[in-house]
């Protein structure tokens, strides 16, 4: 395997919406379970519905945060206050665990029904990366990042996974904190300053930056440039393609990181 000089000694990519085009799944569940459970609210409590939408809810509240993290932290913001309950609630239970729950077997019925599409430019970057020899990991919040990076024939080229199994598993703060990061970089032996962190998502950019990575590389899918500009990115772009290959990422490790 050719090792190639370059600047830094590791990548740990997010998964949804980086390296699968599962974002929008994911928000598309959130949306209907939340909607649902708002109009529940509405028949029982007489509190007048108000939707759960894309850019006012998803992308600040929910998006790349652990599931029952994203669903406190979404009926906090407005005003909602159920039990946390225990992950083993069943879905639909009226708590964040069961409302988790019952996003989780929507997002899952979208999977079998439609599977998993990847982006073409971040697959040749990590085809790049292995040929070059440097590590990568995956850092997702997700408790599906096993079965999806398999059904996708991806999981062989990451050297560590943390995942939200691992995370519970490990007891790890999920993002915006930046353990599941930091938790990969520790297993590759290869400190932050000197690795590259790539996130689609505001909690995620605000996790490489918390953690002191070397570069966090943010992809605005969303027209939402500003916003992980603003929250820690050192850099965006709307997608990989645009970077130059790893060349290009390594003149960009050099002039931005710190
Ligand atoms: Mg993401």
């Amino acid at each position: 395997m050719v090792k190639k000089d370059l600047s830094f000694k590791a990548v740990i990519f997010d998964m949804d919406g980086v390296i699968t085009k599962t974002a929008l799944t994911h928000a598309s569940a959130w949306k209907k379970m939340f909607d649902d459970y708002l109009r529940k609210r509405e028949s029982e409590h007489g509190e007048s519905f108000k939707e759960f939408t894309h850019m006012g809810d998803y992308l600040p509240y929910v998006d790349g945060k652990p599931r029952y993290k994203g669903v406190k932290s979404f009926l906090e913001s407005r005003g909602i206050s159920i039990p946390f309950g225990d992950p083993d609630d069943k879905p639909g239970a009226e708590t964040c665990c069961g409302l988790g729950n019952r996003k989780n077997e929507a997002f899952n019925e979208v999977l079998d029904r439609d599977g998993v599409e990847i982006y073409p430019s971040t697959l040749a970057l990590i085809k790049e990366l292995k040929a070059a020899g440097i590590p990568m990991g995956v850092a997702s919040s997700s408790k599906n990042c096993q079965p999806v990076l398999i059904a996708v024939d991806l999981l062989r080229f990451f050297d560590v996974r943390v995942d939200g199994e691992v995370s519970a598993e490990l007891n790890l703060s999920g993002k915006p904190e930046p353990d599941i990061f930091t938790t990969a970089c520790d297993v590759l032996k290869v400190s932050y300053s000197d690795s590259i962190v790539v996130e689609d998502a505001v909690s995620g950019v605000q996790a490489g930056a918390k953690g002191n990575f070397g570069f966090t590389l943010g992809i605005a899918r969303e027209d939402n440039r500003k916003d992980l500009e603003e929250n820690g990115a050192d850099f965006v772009v709307e997608d990989l393609d645009e970077i130059g290959g790893l060349d290009g990422l390594d003149q960009l490790f050099i002039k931005y990181s710190k």
